[in-house]
Order: structure tokens, then C-alpha cells, then sequence
């Protein structure tokens, strides 16, 4: 066994840390009290070869693993919790669609752009009525001569309405037999006529990270726009959450990893009764169960990383790490505000955005009770 993190991505994460506390931490207040989507940070962290990380260089990508894209998740999200979403949203549920079940014709065409962060693509799944239950999904694709006609709306769609979109993977229903739906994916670009995205505004967090609101009506897409096979659109979707599921675990792990240091920070420096809070034990012990909660969390992601990077099944484990790592999270940004007393609270303090940001990992990309629900499944439940 070998607990160390490889040479090549120490070297990743010392680059992505950097580049986050030079570049990001500047500007991640601001833009997230603006709730403004940077497209100038994006193409610097596209610059970074932060998109399409694990696509092959073939269609433009890093030819990293799934361990590269946990740690890039990680350190971007120990500095701002929006930028690390635009960059884990692209890489798993925009791309990685594409990557691993597109023909080579759509890989070709859609994968470049989408790998140097010049373009996004985003991931249509939640609709007003099927967020959990994801297969209760009204969108509907109507079999045309030309191709498909796609009616409906989705709702909570990351990446799907920045000046820099490209289109968007849409579950439809494309017919059904004795109750049970089929369900089927396309490709639908951006320009397609009929389709709208609208910004939702108004989150508690994730305040620069793009969200939209997806309305088509009667879009035409050709023959060429399905992707995957006729009836495995489920499958596809639900196979490229537990990817997802390790960049949300990760993100959890930086906001934690986070809040955490710039406790120890505070805990070093606020004085009341005479001395350091930090000296006193009901603050040392808040940041050493921070300590160890965090180290649990990055040895048991890392580990399902390594499954899925070894080609082993890692489904059970993914939902384990998003469990642990998101829960892990809320507890421990939650002693950050503690330990940081009144000031934690403040706009201006180092933990209250992480306290916000972390609080959507355990809802996005499956809830922790949908976690439950998969990992009760592995033992037969
Ligand atoms: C900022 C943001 C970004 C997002 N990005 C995307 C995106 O890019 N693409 C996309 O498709 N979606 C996206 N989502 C949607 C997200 O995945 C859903 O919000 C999530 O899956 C939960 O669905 P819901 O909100 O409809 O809640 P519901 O499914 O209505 O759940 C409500 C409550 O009921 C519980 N519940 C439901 N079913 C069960 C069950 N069987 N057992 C126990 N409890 C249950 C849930 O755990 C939850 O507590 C995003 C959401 C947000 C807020």
C-alpha cells in the first residue's frame, strides 16, 4: 500500500492552490456578492488545463484521472466553492457524458472547445417535478422525419446559461410501456430555436457559479443529436453521477480544509479572558475533531478515486464519499463560524462563505438521504 499522493499530482495541487489563492481569492467575494459568473476566471482556469481532465488528448484533454480532478476540485473549492463548481460541473456532468458515451463524431465535434474552458456544456436532468425520483421526467422527444422535436423545462442546471454555454445534455422521455418510461438523452446546442435558459438568481449559495432555469418549446434536433442508445438515457445519466459524486465530495473536502485552516488561524490570534482562544481546551478540541474529520474524509475519497481510476466498481463508494465528505462539511464549517465567535457571521470574515457554499453538497447530484438510498441498495435493501 502507498499512502502518498503521486509526484504529478502534489505537483497539480501545489499549481491549483497557487493559482486559487493568486487569482480566485481576490476576486471570489465579490463576484459572489454580485452573483456574477466570471468568464474571465474560467478561461484561466481553462488556461490551467483545469477542463477536460481526464479526457484523452485525442479530443483535446489533460489524459489525467479521476484522483487529478479530486484534487483540482479540492483546492479550488478551499478558496471559493462557485469557481470549484463551474470547474467539477464541466468536467463530470458536462463532459464526461460526452466522453464516454458519445459517437466519435459528436466527440470530435463537441469535446475541444469544451476541454480549454472556452465552451461549457451542462447536464439536463432536474425538472420541476423530478428532482430525486429523476426518472419521473415530463420532457418529452417526439420522433419527426428530420430527427426529434423536444418540449418541457429543467430547472437547477449548472453551466447551462453563462455567455459561454454551448448546449446542454437533455433526459426526455421518447416513449413507454407498461408504466415505465423511455428514457432518452440528446445533444442540444445552444442556439437551437425555441430554447431559452434563464439565470435563477437568489441562491444562498454557489452565488457565481451559473445556474439556469431550461425552457423548450418544440425544439428540432436531427438524428445525430441522441446520445447513447434510444431508451439509455437513465443509465447514462445515473452512471455519470457517480463520477460527479466524487467532485462534490471534494468540494466538501476544500470547504472544509477551508474553514479549518483559517480557524486554526483565528484560534491563534483572537485573545478574550487573557489569552488565545486557541489555548483554551473547548477550542482545541472543536479543531482537532475538525482535524480528524477531515482526514477520515480525503483517505476514503482518495480511496474511491483510486476504484474508479482502476476501472473497479466504485458506485457504493462514490455515495459513501459524498456522504461522509458533504455531512463532514456541514459539521465542521459549522465549527469554523463557532470558533470564529460573532465575526463568523460577517460578510467579511474568512469562513462565512464556506459555511453558505458547503451547504448545497449535500442536496446536488443525489441528496444525502438518496446516498442512503444507494449504499442501503449494496446490501441487498
Ligand atoms: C445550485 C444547484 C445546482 C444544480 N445543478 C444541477 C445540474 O447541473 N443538473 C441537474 O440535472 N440538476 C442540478 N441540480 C438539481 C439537484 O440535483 C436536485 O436539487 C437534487 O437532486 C434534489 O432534487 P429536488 O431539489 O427536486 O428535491 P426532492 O427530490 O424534491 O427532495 C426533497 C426532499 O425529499 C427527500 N427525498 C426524496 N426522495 C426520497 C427517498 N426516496 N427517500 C428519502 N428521502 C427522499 C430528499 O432527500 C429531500 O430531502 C442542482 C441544484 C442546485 C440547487
Amino acid at each position: 500500500m502507498d499512502f502518498d499522493l503521486p509526484q504529478e499530482h502534489k505537483l497539480l495541487r501545489d499549481t491549483v492552490r497557487a493559482f486559487a489563492e493568486a487569482e480566485i481569492a481576490p476576486a471570489a467575494a465579490d463576484l459572489d456578492a454580485r452573483e456574477e459568473f466570471s468568464v474571465e476566471l474560467t478561461g484561466k482556469m481553462g488556461e490551467l488545463g483545469l477542463f477536460g481532465m481526464v479526457v484523452s488528448p485525442e479530443y483535446g484533454g489533460q489524459g489525467l484521472d479521476y484522483l487529478a480532478y479530486v484534487v483540482a476540485c479540492e483546492e479550488l473549492a478551499r478558496v471559493d466553492g462557485s469557481q470549484a463548481a463551474t470547474v467539477s460541473a464541466a468536467n463530470s456532468l458536462g463532459i464526461g457524458p460526452i466522453y464516454y458515451f458519445g459517437s466519435e463524431a459528436q466527440k470530435q465535434k463537441y469535446l475541444p472547445a469544451l476541454c480549454t474552458g472556452e465552451g461549457l456544456w451542462a447536464f439536463g436532468l432536474t425538472e420541476p417535478g423530478a428532482g430525486s425520483d429523476s426518472r419521473a421526467s415530463q420532457t418529452r422527444a417526439t420522433e419527426t422525419e428530420s430527427g426529434w422535436v423536444i418540449s418541457g423545462s429543467k430547472l437547477f442546471i449548472t453551466n447551462a446559461s453563462s455567455p459561454i454555454s454551448r448546449g446542454v445534455t437533455v433526459q426526455s422521455v421518447t416513449g413507454g410501456r407498461d408504466g415505465r418510461p423511455e428514457l432518452t438523452c440528446f445533444l442540444l446546442e445552444q442556439e437551437t430555436a425555441g430554447f431559452s435558459a434563464t439565470t435563477m438568481h437568489g441562491k444562498l449559495m454557489w452565488r457565481a457559479s451559473d445556474t439556469a432555469e431550461l425552457s423548450f418549446a418544440e425544439c428540432h434536433v436531427s438524428e445525430d443529436a441522441m446520445l447513447g442508445t434510444r431508451g439509455g438515457g437513465s443509465n447514462l445519466m445515473l452512471e455519470t453521477l457517480d463520477s460527479g459524486r466524487l467532485g462534490i465530495a471534494a468540494m466538501a473536502l476544500g470547504a472544509a480544509q477551508g474553514a479549518f485552516e483559517a480557524s486554526v488561524a483565528y484560534a491563534k490570534e483572537r485573545e478574550q479572558f487573557g489569552q488565545k482562544i486557541g489555548k483554551f481546551q473547548g477550542v482545541s478540541f472543536q479543531l482537532a475533531d475538525m482535524a480528524v474529520e477531515i482526514d477520515h474524509a480525503r483517505a476514503y475519497l482518495y480511496r474511491a478515486a483510486w476504484l474508479r481510476d482502476h476501472e473497479r466498481p466504485f458506485r457504493t463508494e462514490a455515495a459513501i464519499a459524498k456522504l461522509f465528505c458533504t455531512e463532514m462539511a456541514s459539521r465542521v464549517t459549522d465549527a469554523a463560524v463557532q470558533v470564529h465567535g460573532g465575526y463568523g457571521l460577517m460578510k467579511d470574515s474568512a469562513v462565512e462563505r464556506f459555511y453558505r457554499d458547503q451547504r448545497i453538497l449535500r442536496i446536488g447530484e443525489g441528496t444525502s438521504e438518496i446516498q442512503r438510498v444507494v449504499i442501503g441498495r449494496s446490501l441487498g435493501l
